[in-house]
């Protein structure tokens, strides 16, 4: 075949307006009124033609323009005022310095496979990516040393199209890396950063891109270069497409490469954080690292990479959480295991529930959570469901007791706001006009092999064609960032209704009501900890769950209609006689102060920050210092204790009286607990205890430390402590045992559990 030779082609911009490209190359510009105004007035047409990308942009421009624009004093003023301000961002004050507690060594690396920054960035799917993004722009704002990790795709997700019946068509458009917010990495002698990652076979190369995110960079692996045979030039092709097998390929490049970028251009991160599972071999990828560098076993690299692990899940749904048969596992990792010293079993063992069950398939969630010392979930109600979800990991602990916490999600408001804000608020003019009372507007995909989505979609469709409908009833094709934004600011009603408790958090909801827009939503996610009833949005039912969907959707579009009918709709036409609806302009506000100073990504960040950020640092040093003297303490200690644990048992409980008991008093309980070779201070005895349920079972009990009180003989040892009988009625209470250690991430780290 005739070689190609490439070039690349960069715009000639005069010298007076070359700080445009300085701009252009930070997507801070996405989020600032000003630069976005910059941009919109070199030519407008083509702003929109270009998809809001201002590198295009400026190579689309003609040269008379750009040399009208260069003579223009108002509009170097503009420019000027937009690159100081710029500046001024990039060198304000960073979090570190308004922290004086922070660890001395502080620094995140924050893995995602998707991140939806801005629409010309097409590297995300959906409201996971844009959730990545606004996590970078808001830990940008604050000042936070994080860096992101992701894949440069060659075709971002699918652009939707209908046809002429409705039916939901895609389209994979080309990603043109030259002509987006991105550069590629180079090193210190001017050449390219290209990353190695080692697959069974082969070594697969990957090219490393960076976006410029304010003063975050976000650094895309790009595996479509010449080094590669084609067959791995695929392994970025494509955001959630393919197969299995290549999906694993996928997520060994984002994990493992990921690790590979910090290694390459010597970024020393005391923290990593998984954004969903997919990222979870990065692991992996450390504790081998670990071993060879500072000479560890494999589970003192485990502990050590552990401490300096966070993970976040996102998905009630088990199919959306992704899982490997072991075949494929085998196929790629049986080399690593030669390599760090364990058996396939071994390896397996940590991404599944129960390490036992041979024919459990190996899940990215399980090893993330394994893996992480600290886990949460984005929703509180999504708390709750992934405690649930992943209770086997914890055989025995109480639900409620499973080290899965969590931080509910976020957005960054000064990108989802309309620019100007105060326009909307003249919210009357157009409404008066208005002749027809509600429109619904519906945007959204539908996953390409999802046929009842489809389906949905192309009913809409039909009965959006009715001539009694026609003008009432909009379906806006394409849903994406850019679709999002202007739906967000231009609506007076976000409606949302997820099947409870199937939306992890939510966050369409809150970019709504940045913008004055108010919620009707199912109580689901989000909304749960947002409403107040009736004063800042409605809902939907309140929280009830269901086991048939059918009647659930049933009974909750009839509310919908009750609620749209007698509220919503009289409260908006309420006028008074200046033609304000007073009532409904009170809610908006109502809506914007209790919504906004929450659900952003400044207050989450700030939290992943004091919760699991710095502990996680913290830690990490601790079981660093002195050679890693606490690090190794603490593996042999788990490994002893594992190899006891199953002889540890009860030998006897014995309880004070249990009729009759007065308030205030308190129940004497003891128990005689066999140790074996293990000592008291290795352990907590403990006594659970609070309301039965109808089975006889304490789901949400409370604990009270037991005390050792006496050894015995052939190591057992009696243990003592008191219920506080605060509560008349009926109770129960168990005693239980549980290794105790003050360097556990957890209480429950080991999930080993021993109950009387
Ligand atoms: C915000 C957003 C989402 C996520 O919306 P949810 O309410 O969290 O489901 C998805 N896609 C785009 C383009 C978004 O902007």
């Amino acid at each position: 075949m005739p070689r190609t030779v490439t070039f690349t082609v960069v715009p000639k911009l005069p010298p007076r307006l070359q700080p445009l490209m300085d701009i252009a190359n930070n997507i801070w510009w996405c989020w600032d009124p000003g630069a976005v105004g910059l941009f919109f007035r070199i030519d407008r047409d083509l702003w929109t033609d270009t998809n809001q990308n201002p590198k295009q942009l400026l190579g689309a421009v003609s040269q008379a323009r750009l040399e009208v624009l260069a003579k223009d004093d108002s509009f170097l003023n503009h420019m000027d005022d937009v690159v100081r301000r710029l500046k001024t961002y990039i060198e304000s004050g960073t979090w570190k310095e308004k922290n004086p507690s922070a660890p001395e060594e502080f620094g995140v690396a924050y893995l995602s496979a998707e991140f939806g920054l801005q629409e010309s960035i097409s590297i995300y799917s959906g409201g996971l990516g844009v959730l990545a993004g606004d996590h970078l722009k808001s830990s940008s704002d604050l000042g936070i040393p994080l860096v992101g990790i992701g894949l440069l795709y060659r075709e971002g997700y699918f652009h939707q199209y209908l046809n002429a019946d409705g039916w939901q068509q895609e389209l994979y458009p080309h990603n043109d890396f030259y002509n987006m917010m991105i550069d590629v990495v180079h090193d210190d002698e001017g050449n390219p950063v290209i990353i190695d990652v080692e697959y069974p076979d082969r070594v697969v190369k990957a090219r490393v891109w960076r976006c410029r995110v304010g003063r975050v960079p976000l650094y895309l692996l790009d595996c479509d270069i010449d080094q590669n045979i084609p067959e791995d030039r695929e392994i970025t092709a494509r955001l959630y497409q393919g197969d299995r097998d290549m999906r694993i390929r996928q997520e060994i490049m984002l994990g493992v490469g990921g690790v590979k970028i910090m290694r390459t251009l010597n970024l020393k991160p005391t923290t990593y954080h998984m954004n969903e599972g997919h990222s979870a071999f990065m692991t992996l990828q450390r504790v081998k690292e670990l071993m060879a560098r500072d000479a560890l076993n494999f589970w003192e690299s485990v502990d050590a990479v552990r401490a300096g692990s966070v993970f976040t899940t996102h998905t009630p749904v088990p199919a959306g959480n992704d899982m490997f048969v072991p075949e494929l596992i085998t196929r790629y990792f049986t080399k690593y295991c030669s390599e760090v010293g364990i058996s396939l079993d071994q390896l397996l063992a940590l991404g599944r529930q129960n390490p036992f069950d041979a024919r459990e398939p190996f899940c990215m969630t399980v090893l993330a959570l394994k893996l992480s010392s600290f886990s949460n979930g984005v929703s509180e109600l999504h708390g709750v469901v992934a405690r649930a979800m992943w209770e086997r990991t914890w055989d025995g602990v109480p639900i409620h007791e499973i080290p899965v916490t969590s931080i509910t999600n976020g957005i960054h408001i000064p990108f989802w706001i309309s620019h100007d804000l105060a326009g909307l608020y003249d919210l009357a003019k157009i409404l008066v006009d208005e002749k027809m009372p509600v429109q619904f507007i519906i945007a959204g995909k539908a996953h390409p092999q999802d046929t009842q989505a489809k389906e949905l979609i192309r009913r809409i469709i039909h009965y959006a064609r009715q001539p009694e409908v026609r003008s009432r009833v909009v379906f806006v094709e394409d849903y994406d960032i850019n679709v999002a934004r202007y739906m967000v600011q231009g609506v007076d009603c976000w409606l949302n209704t997820p099947r409870r408790p199937m939306e992890a958090s939510g966050t369409s909801g809150m970019k709504a009501a940045s913008n004055g827009a108010l919620n009707i939503s199912v109580v689901d996610g989000w909304w749960g900890e947002a409403e107040i009833l009736g004063e800042n949005g409605w809902s939907i039912g309140r929280g009830e769950s269901y086991t048939d969907p059918n009647e659930q959707d049933q009974v909750e579009s009839e509310a919908l209609y009750e609620i749209l009918e007698k509220e919503v709709v009289p409260m908006f036409y309420d006028r008074g006689r200046d033609g304000l609806p007073r009532d409904w302009i009170h809610m908006m506000k109502t809506a914007i102060r209790t919504i906004c100073p929450v659900f952003n990504t400044n207050r989450m960040v700030q939290e992943y920050a004091n919760r699991f950020y710095i502990p996680a640092a913290i830690r990490r040093a601790t079981l660093r210092a002195d050679d890693r003297k606490r690090s190794k303490e603490l593996t042999a200690w788990k490994q002893r204790v594992q190899g006891i644990w199953s002889n540890v048992r009860f030998t006897n409980v014995e309880s004070g009286q249990t009729e009759n008991l007065f308030f205030g008093s308190i129940l004497e309980v003891t128990a005689d607990l066999y140790l074996d070779t293990l000592k008291p201070e290795d352990v907590d005895a403990e006594i659970y205890y609070g309301d039965l349920d109808s089975l006889g079972r304490i789901p949400k009990g409370k604990t009270v430390p037991m005390e050792c009180i006496q050894t015995l003989e052939n190591n057992v040892y009696r243990f003592r402590g008191g219920v506080p009988c605060l509560k008349t009625g009926q109770q129960g209470l168990m005693v239980r045992a549980i290794p105790s250690h003050r360097d556990l991430a957890t209480k429950h780290e080991m999930a080993l559990i021993t109950w009387a």
